[in-house]
């Protein structure tokens, strides 16, 4: 441990958001965290936690991400409710960046150059690279001494080979659009490569598994030796399994006939991003898994049982085919938001998996939430299922302070 690097403040900003986490990295806890809504609106609003205070606060005065900072810093050093003595303790910044295209294989120290990699990227990520150059440019102003790191989630997919990431489109289009599959939530798959290493004792060159990112967007990844083979997400987060408002694969003509009955890209867009998956299928009038489960196991809403039913096959498709290109797994990894807490989505998925060596335990898979780690499969599973929490923070400031001590 370098005595120069130690409190890492890792952000996430999006175009009217900064969540943050402050983490000391001499033992990876966390100092305080919190987050500024509303940014460059009328009220904006400060959720703050340290060890000695927890608070919201409303209406806050966050005209742009600098404001917004400069807010979160201030509660930071506050004697009452902070856990600095100076803003100077603050060691690195660490930036979550969405896409990072095929340009960002690994986590970058940002300078001009870096900032203008991620502004030509804005055309493959428009709702949340942007946000995240103000959020660089607004945490450069209030810290300008201390090293910033970009770290993306594109960045741990691509490993992938040609024969994972290649649409079959003309290549003078597809080269001159860089329309490939990238894949996201890159950290947290990494994040559970790592761990899965270690819990199952397997060194990470040798370590076959499959990662499920399952939350409101969910991904699905073969990792070979250690390295991402395929992943489930595609040029957006919107391929892939069906999720909480996005729909997941399908055939690509429906855009295409879309189109042609009138509907413009942007309503086109809407309804396969926000009107999409759960919400759409569900009739339960939301996107939530908990409010899907609930509805599809009473037994009195059908079309919630077919849309849970849904959800679960496309699981299974992904995890199936993955097994196949994989060859030999040591072990299929849950974890986000339904992988960590839905034990009925856990109970659905494993029920079916019967055919690749999984044996459900409905016991131990009940046990299973708020951050509980370990196996759910029986003892007598030749594939056995973890449940292994993510946490994409704290992988983050890990990549920041490798970038920052070099
Ligand atoms: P995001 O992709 O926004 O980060 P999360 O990883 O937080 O999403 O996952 C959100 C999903 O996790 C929601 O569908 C929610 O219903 C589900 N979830 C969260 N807690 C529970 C729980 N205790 N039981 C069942 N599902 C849960």
């Amino acid at each position: 441990m370098s005595d120069n690097i130690r409190r890492i403040l890792v952000v996430n900003a999006g175009s009217s958001s900064l969540k943050f986490t402050l983490f000391d990295m001499q033992n990876e806890s966390v100092l305080a965290k919190g987050q500024v809504e509303r940014i460059g609106m009328d009220g904006s609003l400060f959720t703050f936690e340290s060890a000695k205070a927890k608070f919201k606060q409303a209406p806050t005065v966050a005209p742009d991400h600098t404001a917004a900072l400069n807010t979160v810093c201030a509660a930071l050093v506050d004697p009452e409710k902070g856990c600095l003595s100076s803003i100077t303790e603050i060691n690195a910044v660490g930036h979550r960046i969405v896409h990072g295209g095929a340009k960002y294989t690994t986590p970058v120290r940002v300078d001009e150059t870096v900032i203008e990699g991620i502004r030509e990227l804005i055309p493959m990520a428009p709702l949340h690279n942007p946000g995240a150059i103000q959020g660089i440019v607004g945490c450069m102003a209030v810290l300008p001494d201390v090293p910033h790191v970009t770290v993306f989630d594109t960045a741990f997919h691509q490993t992938m080979p040609p024969e994972s990431y290649l649409y079959g489109l003309p290549k003078d289009i597809a080269g001159k659009y860089g329309i490939r599959k990238y894949g996201f939530h890159g950290t947290s798959h990494h994040f559970i490569t790592v761990r899965a290493s270690e819990v199952l004792g397997i060194p990470l060159d040798k370590l076959n598994i499959i990662t499920c990112h399952l939350g409101n967007g969910s991904s699905i990844s073969a990792v070979k030796n250690g390295k991402v083979l395929d992943t489930s997400m595609g040029m957006t987060p919107l391929a892939g399994v069906l999720m909480g408002t996005r729909c997941g694969d399908m055939d690509p003509a429906v855009v295409v006939f879309l189109a042609k009955q009138g509907y413009t890209p942007d309503q086109i867009n809407d309804m396969m991003n926000k009107k999409g998956g759960i919400l759409a299928l569900g009739n339960t009038g939301s996107s939530d898994m908990r409010e899907l489960c609930d509805a599809a196991l009473s037994g009195t809403n059908p079309e919630a049982k077919t849309a849970l039913d849904r959800l679960i096959h496309s699981y299974v498709m992904y995890i199936g085919g993955y097994y196949a290109l994989l060859g030999r797994v040591d072990a299929i990894i849950l974890t986000g938001g339904i992988g960590e807490n839905s034990y009925e989505a856990r109970g659905a998925l494993l029920d079916r998996l019967g055919g690749l060596g999984v044996i459900p335990d409905d016991a131990r898979n009940r046990e299973f939430r708020f951050g509980k780690e370990g196996r759910i499969s029986a003892d007598g599973s030749t594939l056995p299922v973890y449940v292994l929490p993510t946490n994409e923070e704290l992988m983050i400031a890990r990549e920041t302070y490798g970038i920052a001590c070099k």
